[in-house]
């Protein structure tokens, strides 16, 4: 077992969630910043005039982007290396969730589903969400979101077969984020997850909002996918925070597993303007470096 001090983990755990809830990634900055070019509608554009300056107000005086503290998710992966202790991993992130919420101090988001007891922590059973994968390096790599409801609660999964099509695919992908309307706080990145199972799929949706905005799927096909559903979304007239415009999506982004021959599971999970992401990528000297 090696010595590794794992408060470092606690401390970048905290620090995670404070930079994810203040700090917008530079690739979202720059999104906001195409839409508002490309936008022609009067009230849309306010909407961006009224973004920006909060983004301006949360760098200048370090306050959170928006009072939505959301739940907290945690991607991390594994570094193979290394002899990492998960168990101390997961013990000192929810620890540095914990200590975010009281010590920043912001509000918890958190509550049990049926009595609505909110603790106070952001943490609880179930909480944080934690997504764990594996390296061939040796360093541990967190990437952490606060996910927000306004997005989550449009969210949707549908159980297709492959006699539906593609065609069907796309219209619950256009559907769902057509009715969802101003709710998920747009313009934000649409998540699709396709295939699978029914769990993998949502997962996979999830992943989907969590890369850098616009950056494509590698696979060509899915590509070209992502990108008719962009200009499908986007002629919607949707647009900012709902209130109509050219813009009603950053970016699609899709993530795909392989599924069985008799099913076609499709998930949308959709991410709003302020696209919360921070990453740290801790070495086995102890050595932080943070990002996006
Ligand atoms: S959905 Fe996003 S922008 Fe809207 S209130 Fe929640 S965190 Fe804020």
């Amino acid at each position: 077992m090696s010595d590794f001090d794992y408060g470092i983990v606690e401390e970048a755990a905290k620090q995670l969630y404070i930079k994810a809830l203040c700090d917008l990634p530079p690739d979202v900055r720059e999104a906001l910043k195409r839409a508002y070019a490309r936008e022609t509608k009067p009230t849309a554009r306010s909407v961006y005039e009224a973004i920006f300056k909060t983004i301006e107000t949360a760098d200048q005086k370090h306050t959170l982007i928006c009072q939505d503290t959301g739940l907290p998710l945690y991607k991390v992966k594994i570094g193979s290396r290394y002899a990492w202790n998960g168990y101390e991993i997961k013990s000192r992130l929810t620890n540095g969730t914990r200590r975010a919420t009281q010590e920043f101090p912001f509000r918890s988001s958190s509550t049990h589903p049926l009595l609505r007891v909110n603790p106070q922590t952001s943490v609880g059973p179930g909480l944080p969400v934690f997504y764990w994968d594996f390296s061939e390096d040796d360093t541990l790599d967190i990437l952490m979101a606060p996910k927000g409801s306004g997005s989550e609660n449009v969210s949707k999964m549908q159980m297709f077969t492959p006699a539906d099509g593609v065609k069907a695919v796309k219209k619950f992908v256009l559907d769902t984020v057509v009715n969802g309307g101003g709710m998920p706080c747009p313009p934000g990145i649409i998540g699709v997850g396709f295939g699978g199972t029914a769990d993998l799929v949502a997962k996979l949706a999830k992943d989907a909002i969590l890369r850098p905005v616009g950056q494509r799927n590698p696979d060509p096909e899915i590509a070209t996918m992502e990108v008719e559903l962009e200009e499908a979304i986007n002629s919607s007239g949707v647009g900012a925070m709902g209130l109509g415009g050219d813009v009603t999506t950053l970016a699609v982004h899709i993530e795909t597993a392989y599924t069985h021959i008799t099913q076609n599971p499709v998930a949308v999970n959709c991410q709003c303007w302020p696209a919360r992401r921070a990453r740290a990528v801790i070495h086995p000297d102890g050595a932080v470096e943070y990002g996006y």
